[in-house]
């Protein structure tokens, strides 16, 4: 898994009007890594008049946790980040289920009755069930991948990427045992339903995105552009996350949220109201900034 060089610019793209998203899990309240993720989406899409979605990945219902949507929410619109139509869900079933059956019709998704135990954890899904036929009991679906392909896309920030699926995850989970859709599929779906074009994230999600890709591929759905930012780590090097207990956001202190953001992207420190720092933040945004072709940035708790 690795990218190569410099991203392209954007010229040449006159008439593409970007459609972008942000998707937080409602499994609790944002921290300043989700910030950093969503202002930037936000002014990538707003500077280039782009539609601007906010996608609650709320289909694991495990996962949801009660007033976490509210908080997002209020969090997203105390920092001025408005979005445009309404919240969009995790909820089209319907279509997560067509999609899954025609993979499994044009022979591209079988059954597979692995259980984690039986897996080797940290290695690629070896095809144990490629060539069965199987259909009762405790059955999870998978996506069959080309062995020899890598995934080769064009990320606006990081240049050329490249994974090899087939070294990384194998064959890889489209529908769970338990009945959930898994997220990749869940996450393609939903993108294309809004029409999402442009998608700009964490580069922790790198091999989430091949996967994504060649769902889109074998699905024949467009495939977005893609931006992959530097993930915010603490001082051991791990991302910040509810994982690893980054601090909620302090609502009550947006302005200055919203400064130390700029100020992590070079652009200013100065108060003022959130809709106003961000009106002028559209004005000097640029993917060329030199920060967001780094990997990581470190010093954050
Ligand atoms: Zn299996």
């Amino acid at each position: 898994m690795s990218c190569l060089r410099p991203g392209l610019s954007d010229t040449g793209k006159n008439k593409f009007r970007p459609v972008g998203r942000f998707a937080p899990t409602p499994s609790g309240p944002l921290h300043f890594g989700s910030l950093f993720t969503a202002v930037c989406s936000w002014l990538d899409i707003r500077s280039r008049g782009g539609l601007w979605y906010l996608r609650l990945d709320d289909h694991d219902k495990l996962r949801n946790r009660p007033g976490s949507a509210g908080y997002i929410l209020r969090a997203l619109e105390s920092h001025g980040l408005f979005w445009d139509g309404a919240v969009a869900h995790s909820n089209l079933t319907e279509s997560y289920h067509e999609a899954w059956q025609s993979l499994v019709r044009s022979g591209r998704s079988y059954a597979c009755r692995c259980s984690r135990k039986n897996l080797v954890k940290g290695k690629p899904y070896p095809g144990t069930c490629a060539g069965l036929i199987l259909c009762e009991g405790n059955l999870s679906w998978r996506l069959k991948i080309d062995p020899l392909a890598e995934t080769v896309w064009t990320d606006r920030l990081q240049g050329e990427c490249f994974v090899s699926l087939a070294k990384t995850t194998g064959d890889f989970i489209i529908k769970r045992r338990d009945g959930f859709f898994a997220y990749h599929l869940t996450t393609v779906i939903d993108d294309a339903s809004l029409g999402v074009n442009s998608v700009m994230r964490g580069m922790d999600l790198l091999e989430s995105t091949a996967e994504q890709i060649e769902l889109r591929k074998a699905l024949h759905i467009p495939i977005p552009e893609y931006a992959h930012l530097p993930v915010l780590v603490n001082s051991a090097g791990q991302k910040l996350s509810k994982q690893t207990f980054a601090a909620p956001l302090d609502v009550t202190r947006a302005s200055e949220n919203l400064a130390a953001v700029l100020r992590l992207l070079g652009l200013f420190a100065f108060l003022d109201r959130p809709e106003k720092m961000l009106e002028w933040a559209i004005a000097h945004w640029s993917p060329q900034i030199a920060v967001l072709r780094q990997k990581s940035i470190s010093g954050f708790g």
